[in-house]
């Protein structure tokens, strides 16, 4: 809503801001009046011609709050500067960082919590105490944001009448179940009673108007009973020389409502509708204690006193600092009457809180008095272990309980579902976050991508850039958000997959000069089991199916699998051969007769070795290397040394071939990765010692940051040792990772 401000607005706001300078006592400094001149400044040009939806001009509600922030709660001016400029990030383009530069760090950073909040309540369709106490939680770092917003919501509520119904309901709702207990648990009473009454007025406007007009009507008879009352108690202690101000507290409408709720009682029944207050100016050197006591002494030598009704909170003030000393005492008429008896001081703290108290010290120690009663608040609400905040979580409302809200480890909010787990959270946050997640930390504890979290978790994600995208994810996650993302990531993963495999064959071809055609396919599909081409090139691209074979497949005549070798050797060696540089001995070897690797070789055959580079065991693709003692070396055909071999000494490289062993014992290595959780590395000790065939020669396992890592040295008998273990080992629940290690050095 935009229109211009006419004069009579003009001249309004500036008799707001003028009042709101009057009032501030806590800014005496010139300085600090000139800060909160700029402050007013830029919110009015901020907010010019910007109205609230009752119409007045908008910048009348930072005015109001600052005024509240300064008045009823006592702050100072970084406050008022703050109260001022509360709106003016969220609504102007005014940034945080110019607020910064244009105050301090300190002023913008309530401002920064100020819009947090309020994207937390004001935008959000949902809210719960849990979500509550955690935003006091974090927030508690600078009470003052939580002050501001509570001004800010007193004048909200004030002004709720422009407000369509459901808005008004909601926003009573939530202020009458979380900011006035908090009100209240923070020592601003007078703040407190507003709030509930506004609440009350806009939660039950008939019982509220109700109430209201029953004591308009009852008004009359119960000032001449007070004033009857009062009237020997004044005379008293005027003759002992007391100042002091006696007065009839009517109870709020909010409080004889609830008393009508919870008693079952009429109003009529109700008959301590008012309480007397007498709120004393102390005299100087005698303890403030001693001078209540006293005026306890005054009031029951004229009205008997009721024995169990005697409350001490000087002795022992209540955890929001209230102090008085309360007696139930018997009226004349007959009836019971409470009164309250506080010193002037003891009076400023129960109504408006500790930030009050400052008027009473010496203008030195203003600050440090607010400090200390800021510093109490924060502690108040930021100890996990008090029951300060108690009082939430007697709120089983869950009010909105189809949702819930979670924090990312910088406290930032985010809002999911109700029954989302880690994984959902993860792709909450980013889809490359979720296709990396394999873990996480809820509140510091680790827990699996399956964990289902609850409002108030705090949530740091564990990812891995190994980790791939599962199609059971679909299954642990109910985002639509995500769904969608794993549903693309494992499409784009099979399109990735398709073409690689698509690349490798026709590459393999290729060195065959050969080119994928009609034929060559009739020959493949059925030799690796799989029913069309998509598939194979899928199967190709995720390492499920290796080429090793294709020559043999391709010429189907082909006897052994070790042709291949000596086909590559024979190509490669050309040169060399030429050099007519063969040693004689290579013919003992003919390409047709692989060099078998026996477990028991007799004294003929030439013994045998395995290379210490890559340890090669039973079963894995492997080549032998004649070296200069005659000898033959074993080695991966992977492995890098072979490979260098197979490019310089092709002659010496020769095709090889593993009998079933069962005797010996090979080393291999194992490396094992995943989420670290109470027990897992007994699990895995278990898992690798039930292995009949496998003995363990070291293993190493060290976690950090929730993440262990490791490595396990076994001597096995052949490959179907290794993988039915790393098979065992991918089984156990936070394993996310086990593989052989297939270069390594003893
Ligand atoms: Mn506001």
């Amino acid at each position: 809503m935009k229109q211009p401000l006419t004069i009579e607005e003009e001249n309004i706001i500036q008799q707001q801001y003028k009042l709101l300078l009057e009032h501030c006592h806590r800014c005496n400094d010139p300085s600090e009046k000139a800060l909160i001149e700029k402050a007013f400044k830029i919110a009015y040009e901020a907010h010019k011609n910007m109205r609230r939806r009752s119409g007045e001009p908008y910048i009348m509600h930072p005015l109001a709050v600052a005024r509240i922030v300064s008045e009823d709660i006592g702050l100072g001016v970084k406050a008022i500067v703050s109260a001022l400029l509360h709106d003016v990030v969220e609504d102007t383009d005014i940034t945080l960082e110019e607020i910064a530069h244009l105050f301090d760090p300190k002023i913008a950073s309530i401002i920064d919590g100020l819009t947090k909040i309020r994207e937390l309540f004001d935008e959000r369709s949902s809210l719960q105490a849990e979500n509550f106490k955690k935003m006091l939680m974090t927030l508690s770092d600078d009470v003052r944001v939580i002050l501001i917003k509570l001004a800010d919501r007193l004048h909200n509520m004030r002004t709720l009448d422009s407000m369509p119904r459901d808005k008004q309901i909601k926003i009573a709702s939530e202020t009458i179940y979380l900011y006035a207990p908090l009100a209240h648990r923070l020592g601003l009473y007078s703040i407190k009673t507003e709030l509930e009454d506004l609440s009350l007025k806009y939660r039950y406007p008939e019982k509220y108007h109700e109430i209201e007009q029953k004591l308009a009507e009852t008004a009359q008879q119960r000032d001449e009973f007070i004033a009857q009352f009062i009237k020997p108690i004044q005379e008293s202690l005027n003759k002992q020389g007391i100042h002091a101000e006696i007065s009839g507290r009517l109870k709020s409408i909010y409080s004889i409502w609830n008393k009508i709720q919870t008693k079952h009682v009429t109003f009529e029944e109700i008959y301590d509708l008012f309480a007397i207050r007498i709120v004393f100016d102390p005299l100087p050197d005698i303890p403030e204690k001693a001078q209540c006591w006293n005026v306890y002494s005054i009031v029951t030598d004229i009205y008997t006193p009721k024995p169990d009704r005697i409350r001490d909170w000087i002795s022992t003030p209540k955890t929001n600092g209230y102090e008085a000393l309360h007696v139930t005492v018997m009226s004349q008429q007959g009836s019971w009457v409470e009164v309250q008896i506080r010193s002037r001081r003891m009076d400023e703290i129960a109504e408006r809180g500790y930030a009050a108290h400052w008027k009473y010290k010496s203008p030195d120690s203003h600050e440090s008095e607010l400090d200390k009663w800021l510093r109490r608040l924060r502690e108040l609400l930021s100890d996990p272990n008090s029951n300060a905040l108690e009082f939430i979580d007697d709120f089983k409302l869950n009010l909105f309980s189809s949702e819930i809200h979670v924090f990312t480890p910088k406290g930032e909010l985010k809002t999911l579902p109700k029954d989302s787990t880690v994984l959902d959270f993860a792709y909450e946050i980013h889809t490359e976050i979720g296709n990396k997640a394999i873990g996480a930390k809820v509140n510091h504890r680790l827990v699996p991508l399956n964990y289902k979290l609850s409002s108030g978790d705090q949530v740091e994600i564990i990812t891995s850039d190994k980790n791939r995208v599962q199609r059971e994810w679909l299954d642990i996650v109910i985002t639509a958000k995500a769904k969608t993302a794993i549903k693309n990531t494992l499409k784009s993963d099979i399109r990735n997959r398709i073409e690689k495999g698509q690349m490798i064959l026709e590459n393999k071809l290729k060195e065959l000069d050969l080119k994928p055609s009609s034929r060559i396919f009739q020959k493949l599909l059925p030799a690796y089991g799989v029913s069309n081409k998509e598939e194979l090139y899928s199967k190709i691209g995720s390492d499920l199916i290796t080429l090793d074979e294709l020559p043999k497949i391709l010429r189907k005549n082909a006897k052994n699998k070790w042709v291949r070798y000596w086909e590559i050797t024979l190509g490669l060696s050309k040169a060399d051969s030429d050099n007519g540089n063969q040693e004689t001995d290579t013919e003992k070897y003919t390409p047709k007769s692989p060099f078998i690797l026996k477990e028991n070789p007799d004294e003929k055959t030439v013994s045998y070795t395995i290379a210490s580079c890559c340890n090669p065991i039973p079963g894995d693709d492997v080549i032998g290397y004649r070296n200069v003692f005659n000898s033959i070396v074993i080695h991966k055909s992977k492995c890098p040394t072979a490979v260098k071999l197979l490019s310089s000494q092709s002659e010496r490289i020769v095709p090889t071939r593993w009998t079933t062993h069962k005797l010996f014992s090979f080393l291999t290595k194992i490396a094992i990765t995943g989420i670290d959780r109470f027990g897992i590395f007994n699990q895995i000790t278990t898992v690798i010692t039930k292995e009949l065939n496998i003995n363990i020669r070291t293993i190493h396992l060290s976690a950090h940051d929730g993440i262990f890592e490791g490595e396990i040295e076994i001597y096995v008998h052949n490959i179907n040792d290794v993988n039915r273990l790393v098979t065992n080992l991918t089984k156990i629940k936070g394993v996310m990772k086990a593989n052989r290690v297939e270069n390594f050095e003893e």
